[in-house]
């Protein structure tokens, strides 16, 4: 069963479309990637999902129409955004971008118990629990960023390009990260331009262009697939 629901999804900008009628399904208990080069509007898509873009069509999460949630009340039913900016407060330190992050709950009980399992997860968010979040490198960001939107108790967890701007080695470390959300009952929407190793993780892959789905298939199916080789698996760093 679908997690996530997408038919005909349609992004403005304007006068300007910038989704032209995405339709896509994310299953329970899945890594799904969506690939793409730049422009193709999968920043767009994210954030229409989120609830921060006004859009037209129908999306489904947990069978419940998208379009009656605001933004919090998306997060709040475990939807929820890892923005590529990653947002962090850069003047705060570590563990208060973190507990940021559990301001949506409702039941405040958990929030140690989720904590301690974040900086278990994450041990060098640990050992620099007490640095300002600006101070740490782009891969430490990038995984304060997740720890954070880990507080908000995801049930799917929108993640924009982590590996830009990252080493090839810091990289790895993060799809392994994205690898171990699904491990711990954690649904991925993965958004990346490093398509070689989104698809290596993932369940199932949607390639987007010019805000149109051109194709999709099993995630290895599609990695075998010579218009996807070409397009984007040549010289791609995994
Ligand atoms: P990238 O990998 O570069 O982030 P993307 O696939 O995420 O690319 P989007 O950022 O979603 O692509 O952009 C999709 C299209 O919408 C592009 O043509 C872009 O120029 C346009 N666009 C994005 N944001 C805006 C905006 N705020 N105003 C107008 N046009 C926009």
């Amino acid at each position: 069963m679908s997690l996530l629901s997408v038919q005909d999804l349609h992004v403005n900008y304007g006068r300007v479309e910038a989704l032209h009628g995405v339709s896509l399904e994310v299953g329970a208990g899945q890594i799904v990637s969506v690939i793409g080069p730049n422009g193709a509007g999968k920043t767009t898509l994210l954030s229409a999902l989120a609830g921060v873009l006004p859009s037209r069509g129908t999306a489904l999460y947990q069978g419940e129409a998208l379009s009656s949630l605001s933004v919090e009340e998306r997060v709040r039913r475990g939807l929820v955004m890892v923005p590529e900016k990653r947002e962090l407060f850069g003047s705060m330190t570590v563990a208060d971008n973190l507990l940021l992050g559990s301001y949506s709950r409702r039941s405040r009980s958990q929030v140690g118990t989720d904590l301690e399992n974040i900086y278990a997860r994450f041990p060098r968010l640990l050992e620099r629990r007490k640095q300002l979040a600006g101070t740490l490198s782009g891969g430490e960001q990038q995984m304060l960023a997740i720890g954070r939107a880990l507080m908000t108790a995801p049930k799917l967890l929108m993640l924009d390009e982590p590996s830009l701007g990252l080493a090839p080695i810091i990289v790895r470390e993060i799809f392994k990260i994205v690898e171990s959300l699904r491990a711990s009952g954690v649904t991925v929407l993965l958004v990346e331009q490093n398509a070689r190793a989104a698809l290596a993780c993932s369940d199932h892959g949607y390639v987007l262009e010019t805000g149109d789905v051109k194709l999709s298939g099993p995630a290895q199916q599609l990695a075998d697939d010579p218009a996807v080789t070409s397009a984007y698996l040549g010289s791609q760093e995994s």
